[in-house]
């Protein structure tokens, strides 16, 4: 059996913990790995050498640490295989998109790549008479990021990039589910010259993610998940004084406008919500139909989803591979057979899918319901499977006030070919990213990536200049420099002159 430990200090330890969790290939149903679960002293001593690289990590030109993120970026490319084949393995995601998944984090390495640029300060010469004022942002100390299942490489590179290149040094603590992949990006940073302690990964489960929220020498701790957990992030990190941005669930609506293209939609949808067995917080699990155009987006829909090819990540031919885990699966089939009981219409049930050859893997065939209601829990919660909810409704106006109710905000779409419409939209629907004819609107590494209401837990966004900001702090230095002339005593508030 594989054993996957820990990467600290610049090199894989087993830590003191005998806590073991398995690791599964859902293609087949078989467990590959075993993952050592640290205990809260792996993670303080783990911190003692984070906090002890930071003293140097910290004082290096940006330049220098740029010129690292360059080298890592070189090294991800060099061994895009290997790292894609270890996120199929381990989460199931078919190649093509586990691939994909890595480019968008990879691209996140490459805005790193111009931290000197993105750290430069602003100036003002003379906001008083021979007075100065100039900023300049610093980095945190250690800073922690935990992690979801469902991208294994994308979302941790949405985090440590940015905070080592800040200057910060970084623990991650991926999803105990998939951790091979995150192990082997800490490698290829030695790899690329990363001083030792400055990037570690710490694996493990709740006991390991307490230790991080009661550890006084983290001070920022940036969290993925369900929301929850991120609440409870969010709530506990604030309570010991860390900076904190959680990111939690989603449950993403997609427009479907009479006067659009109907064939884009329905393509956009099929993508948005089987893609990655709709097992992404961008999913578009809601298709909300406007007007007349129901039953001809359904009949598309069901053709287009009766043909989903689903398989192994690794067949070249699959389009959907199987779910991350057992139990996983039987909470997706849980919310078909509630779906059925609420009353909404099953016009598409992929729960009996028995896959040749892959009897024992955890594989459900796409699901569509129609005629579901803002009553209904699976209209209401996150499935985080592919299960797509046909919504229907008369007029633009109560598509967007349905959004702008529900509880998460993460993303929506909206097709149409109406200008108007598109423009209204995007000002006055209650999500923080918005595509217009785009079904899945993740913003690249150079904006920022974050919804709204119970979707983000925090203020700011990952990666972009949000991600800048959050890895560091603000310093404002007013400054004079009087030749010989001393002035008295000022006992009223300064204002500049
Ligand atoms: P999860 O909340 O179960 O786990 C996330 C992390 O929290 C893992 O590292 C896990 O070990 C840890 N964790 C789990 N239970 C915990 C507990 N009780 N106490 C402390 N830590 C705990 O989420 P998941 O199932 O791994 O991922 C799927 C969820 O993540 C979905 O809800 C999805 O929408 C969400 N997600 C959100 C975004 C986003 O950007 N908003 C992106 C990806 C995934």
């Amino acid at each position: 059996m594989n054993i996957i430990k820990h990467f600290v200090g610049g090199k894989v330890i087993d830590g003191t913990s005998q806590r073991k969790g398995q690791v599964f290939n859902p293609a087949t149903g078989e467990q590959e790995s075993e993952v050592i679960l640290a205990s809260k002293s792996d993670l303080d001593k783990t911190v003692e050498i984070a906090k002890k690289a930071f003293e140097t990590w910290s004082l290096k030109p940006a330049l220098q640490r740029a010129r690292i993120m360059f080298k890592f970026k070189e090294l991800i490319e060099n061994n895009f295989d290997e790292l894609t084949k270890l996120i199929v393995s381990e989460h199931g995601k078919v190649y093509e998109d586990a691939k994909g998944s890595l480019i968008r984090g990879l691209e996140v390495v490459e805005f790193a790549c111009g931290i000197p640029h993105v750290l430069k300060g602003e100036f003002s010469e003379n906001v008083g008479t021979n007075v100065d004022s100039y900023s300049m942002r610093q980095p945190l100390g250690v800073a922690a990021g935990i992690t979801p299942f469902n991208f294994p490489a994308m979302v941790p590179m949405w985090m440590f990039p940015l905070a080592i290149a800040c200057g910060n040094t970084f623990i991650l603590k991926p999803s105990e589910k998939d951790p091979s992949c995150p192990m082997r990006l800490a490698e290829l940073l030695h790899e690329a010259g990363l001083p030792d302690g400055v990037f570690n990964v710490v694996n493990g489960d709740k006991e390991v993610v307490d230790a991080i929220l009661t550890n006084n020498d983290i001070k920022a701790v940036s969290f993925v998940g369900s929301t929850p957990i991120a609440k409870y992030i969010y709530e506990n990190a604030a309570k010991n004084e860390k900076r904190v941005q959680a990111l939690g669930g989603a449950k993403n609506h997609l427009v479907v406008m009479p006067d659009c293209d109907l064939e884009g939609a329905v393509n956009g949808l099929m993508g948005a919500a089987y893609g990655s067995a709709g097992e992404r917080c961008m999913a578009q699990s809601v298709a909300v139909a406007v007007g007349d155009i129901g039953d001809e987006l359904v009949s598309r829909l069901v053709k287009k989803a009766e043909a989903l090819k689903i398989g192994p990540g690794m067949d070249k031919s699959s389009e959907m591979g199987p779910l991350v885990t057992k139990q996983h699966l039987e909470k997706v089939k849980g919310y078909v057979d509630l779906g059925v009981e609420e009353g909404a219409k099953l016009v598409l049930d992929g729960r009996d899918l028995k896959l040749q050859g892959y009897e024992n893997g955890f594989y459900i065939g796409g699901c569509l319901f129609d005629h579901v209601t803002t009553d209904m829990r699976i209209y209401k919660e996150e499935i985080f499977g592919p299960v797509l909810s046909v919504v229907r409704v008369k007029t633009f106006e109560e598509a967007t006030k349905m959004i702008n109710e529900h509880e998460y905000g993460n993303g929506v779409s909206i097709y149409t070919r109406d200008g108007d419409a598109g423009r209204t939209f995007a000002s006055k629907i209650q999500v923080g990213m918005v595509g217009i004819n785009v079904p899945i609107p993740v913003p690249m590494a150079f904006h920022s990536f974050g919804g709204w209401k119970r979707s983000l837990f925090g203020d700011s966004g990952m990666h972009g200049m949000e991600g800048i900001k959050f890895y560091t702090k603000l310093k404002t230095i007013t400054s004079r420099w009087p030749s010989g002339i001393r002035s008295n005593p000022e006992f009223i508030m300064p204002t500049m002159e």
